[in-house]
């Protein structure tokens, strides 16, 4: 199905729902807009039900950082602008001195707690932290994902969309998951197919060493052409292998450039045995080819030495997301804590919100608006400050991290989801 008919369809399906007596009030933001109408502006009546005033309201997207009132009625953006008088509004949330953007997107995260080894809590690194929208990049494959949706999706609170795996049995510890007989694109199509709703893409893992090649280009074609008919994009785990890059296509992801480089793996600067002084040709050139990049720096994935090379050369990734990122206690962490990283790695405010708003909001086909502030846009919104300290943040390099000292970090201070707050808010 190509992505202009699955909006088409997705739209269909939220229509009927609308049509449903009752079943808006059943979801979070009951105050919500029903699904699948077009947002009408304002009604006759003047009063918002919500306004965020006197923030530092960054919206890349509409480029937009100054300070401004957010006003929100139906569980959408109503109105920006400059002091909004606060009686047009039935409550009003004090930002004044904190930063408001629109609820944050972790575009690669791994959230079946329980299912798998790997999975953190959703609501954890979701709401809890000003992240609305969470897309799990390939935890499950096709045998595993009904399960994935029905004991974590359907009742989260947080919005979690994924990327199927192209090995049925997800990805699992070890590399067992790459085994060819473990992939079966029929089931994979089949459950493509019956959760398009929340599909968004495949998630494919090569090795990336020159010695799997024929494998990796076997495993990665088999990958192309079941997104092709899907109309999906890939998400491809890294390599820097021109024969596995080529079989790249505009709209597909990149993910975990900052690598430690060893004999499994490799970074912007290529592998273990021929890191380059400089980010590799091919890398630059995945701009131009319309492949954007996904990057973390709170795991296994990151190095600080390798991460500091690569942005000191001003090269950047297109989103910054979590994976599986750690805080230094080891308790799961949210895409706040790469975005501090990123700050302390050059990136302006407005740079680093632009990673988890704008960006992701981009790189894939939500069935909603997502990472906008814009009128008419669902109001998911995050409330954050920049809390200044000493933070000292290791990385994936063996047998010991090595550290680096922030001296600010993102804190989540409220959270909306369509309209409604699910995490601070007035009075708390
Ligand atoms: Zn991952």
């Amino acid at each position: 199905m190509a992505r202009s008919s699955r909006r088409t369809f997705l739209g269909q399906l939220s229509a009927a729902a609308a049509a449903i007596p009752g079943f808006g009030a059943l979801g979070w933001g009951a105050a919500a807009a029903p699904a699948g109408t077009a947002w009408q502006g304002a009604p006759s009546d003047t009063t918002f039900d919500l306004l965020i005033a006197g923030g530092r309201v960054i919206d890349p997207g509409q480029n937009l950082s100054a300070v401004r009132d957010v006003a929100i009625r139906h569980g959408r953006v109503a109105r920006i602008g400059e002091n909004i008088p606060p009686d047009q509004a039935r409550q009003v949330f004090d930002a004044t001195g904190k930063i408001v953007t629109p609820g944050l997107i972790d575009l690669h995260s791994h959230v079946y707690e329980h299912g798998t080894p790997l999975g953190v809590p959703s609501d954890l690194v979701g709401i809890q932290s000003g992240v609305t929208t969470i897309v799990d990049a390939g935890t499950t494959g096709a045998s595993m994902f009904p399960g994935f949706r029905r004991f974590v999706i359907d009742g989260a609170r947080t919005r979690i969309y994924a990327l199927l795996n192209l090995s049925t049995a997800g990805c699992c510890t070890d590399e067992i998951y790459l085994d060819p007989r473990l992939i079966n694109t029929r089931a994979a199509r089949r459950v493509i197919e019956a959760h398009r709703d929340l599909i968004l893409g495949l998630k494919v893992r090569v090795r990336g060493r020159r010695e799997d090649l024929a494998h990796d280009v076997a495993t990665l074609t088999t990958a192309r052409e079941l997104a092709d008919e899907a109309g999906l994009p890939v998400m491809m785990h890294w390599s820097t292998e021109p024969d596995l890059l080529a079989l790249l296509r505009a709209g597909d992801i990149l993910t975990h450039p900052f690598n430690p480089p060893t004999e499994r793996s490799s970074n912007v600067f290529g592998s273990q045995l021929t890191q380059a002084d400089t980010v590799l040709p091919q890398i630059l050139e995945l701009a131009d080819r319309g492949i954007f990049t996904d990057g973390q720096l709170a795991t296994t994935h990151h190095q600080w030495q390798v991460s500091e090379k690569a942005t000191n050369q001003g090269w950047f990734p297109d989103a910054i997301s979590t994976d599986v990122a750690r805080t230094p206690d080891r308790t799961p962490a949210s895409v706040l804590l790469p975005m501090s990283q990123f700050l302390h790695l050059g990136l302006s405010l407005e740079q680093v919100i632009e990673r988890v708003t704008t960006n992701p909001a981009k790189m894939l086909d939500y069935p909603e608006t997502v990472g906008s502030l814009e009128p008419g846009s669902t109001a998911d919104v995050a409330v954050l400050e920049l809390e200044q300290g000493r933070f000292t943040f290791g990385d994936g390099s063996r047998p010991e991290p090595q550290t680096r000292d922030l001296s600010q970090q993102f804190v989540n201070v409220a959270t909306l989801k369509g309209g409604v707050f699910v995490k601070g808010g007035i009075g708390v």
